[in-house]
């Protein structure tokens, strides 16, 4: 995201605005400083990608599954606890959801079952596979589809395909989701894009029967610039996919599939590299990051953050769930130098590409999409940042209508601090 360093604040700050601005390495000093951003990713610095560039000018080997290709996948596999062919390495997480859906056997022209809570990418790769994205309506208090609900609908005959959508990096159940797509038939594949962490071994979310698409895009806490990583156990299936991503090749010249190129280049396998050897490192930062937040928020119920958000996992984005009377609030931000983002805007149904697509009707992400507002969430960001913020947010949001509960210590903040 640009950083318009002329933008300027206005010569009536308050002083711990100041104070914020000056710790923060993105904003020049003094009056014409730029609002804190609400992201500013920082992937692995150029002498860190270094030497794995010079392994590929010595290997002569730029892309087609690569020596670093081939590590990268490993590691990750590692990282995921999975087998490495259960890994497939794509160019970006969009087109590996469009490829899951084409290696699933969905007849073109059917029903994608998704949330219409969700980032376009998600009904975007169901049209690019020829589906018709269906949006149902997410549980308001978890963010995301509803199994049970899922399961019920009388129209499963129609539905060729569920996409489930990990919301913001949120561990999913995986295994309620492998059992419905067992009991109905229907393929079930899940858009974890955000969700590297909580995918990690041993952790909340482990990977099942249902293939799952995980982004390594700049933008989410591992990111590699651009980058995809597909998921699953199941060998025929990954057999497909990976032909699919290599113009229906594997292992001959002979396009046994319609395919396309969907390959992660050996470039893009360098910094995958380089990130995962910073992994603890980034991950330690997006964790006192997030605790110091939710430990900030936790101070009164006015602001919640999105489900789950401060619990077992990292990303890299924060939306608080705004007072539906005091949207107003929100403006109010901007001027004390706090840019904000609706992450999904309005959700996914009122994209104009997709204002045709058949839909249920959807109170709790009309209301999630209008109160869910990104703050500022990177991880060179300073407690008195962070403090700030939620001084201010909470003042322009309203008056505090619970009571305030003891503030909890979290030592892992004086590190932030
Ligand atoms: C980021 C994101 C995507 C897209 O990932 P790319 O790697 O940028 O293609 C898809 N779905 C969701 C839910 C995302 O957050």
């Amino acid at each position: 995201m640009p950083l318009d360093v002329t933008r300027p604040l206005g010569p009536t700050r308050p002083s711990r605005l100041a104070v914020a601005r000056q710790e923060s390495p993105t904003m020049a000093r003094g009056f014409a400083a730029p609002a804190m951003p609400v992201a500013r990713p920082r992937l692995p610095e150029a002498r860190a990608i270094l030497p794995y560039l010079q392994e590929i000018d010595a290997n002569h080997w730029y892309a087609n599954h690569g020596l670093l290709w081939l590590r990268l996948q490993s590691r990750l596999a590692a990282h995921f606890g999975v087998a490495p062919e259960a890994v497939a390495l794509t160019a970006n997480a969009t087109l590996g959801l469009a490829l899951a859906l084409r290696a699933s056997l969905v007849a073109p022209g059917r029903k994608c079952l998704m949330p219409a809570w969700t980032f376009v990418a998600t009904a975007g790769a169901a049209r690019e596979a020829g589906l018709v994205p269906h949006f149902a309506d997410v549980d308001s208090t978890t963010w995301a589809l509803d199994p049970d609900a899922v399961e019920a609908r009388p129209d499963l005959g129609e539905i060729g395909a569920i996409l489930v959508v990990a919301p913001f990096g949120r561990p999913l159940d995986t295994a309620r989701w492998d059992a419905l797509s067992e009991r109905t038939g229907i393929p079930v594949i899940i858009d974890a894009a955000a969700a590297f962490d909580a995918l990690r071994a041993g952790g909340p979310m482990p990977v099942g029967r249902c293939p799952v698409i995980v982004s390594l895009h700049a933008t989410k806490a591992f990111g590699i610039g651009e980058g995809g990583v597909v998921l699953s156990q199941d060998p025929e299936w990954m057999e497909r996919l990976r032909r699919l991503s290599s113009f229906g090749f594997l292992g001959s010249r002979e396009a046994v599939l319609a395919g396309t190129n969907a390959k992660m280049s050996e470039y893009a396998a360098a910094i995958g590299l380089a990130a995962l050897d910073a992994w603890p490192e980034t991950r330690a930062g997006w964790l006192s990051l997030t605790r110091h937040y939710a430990d900030a928020l936790a101070e009164d119920a006015r602001l919640p953050p999105s489900p789950g958000f401060g619990e077992d996992w990292v990303s890299a984005t924060l939306s608080v769930l705004w007072p539906a009377d005091r949207l107003d609030g929100v403006a109010a931000l901007e001027r004390e130098g706090i840019s904000t983002l609706r992450w999904w805007g309005d959700g996914c149904h009122r994209h104009s590409a997709y204002a045709d697509c058949p839909r249920d009707p959807l109170p709790a992400t009309d209301s999630i999409a209008r109160r869910a507002i990104g703050l500022p969430f990177w991880r060179d960001m300073t407690a008195t940042q962070v403090d700030y913020i939620c001084d201010v947010a909470r003042r322009v949001a309203g008056p505090v209508s619970v009571p305030l509960r003891a503030r909890r210590t979290v030592p892992a903040l004086r590190a932030l601090a």
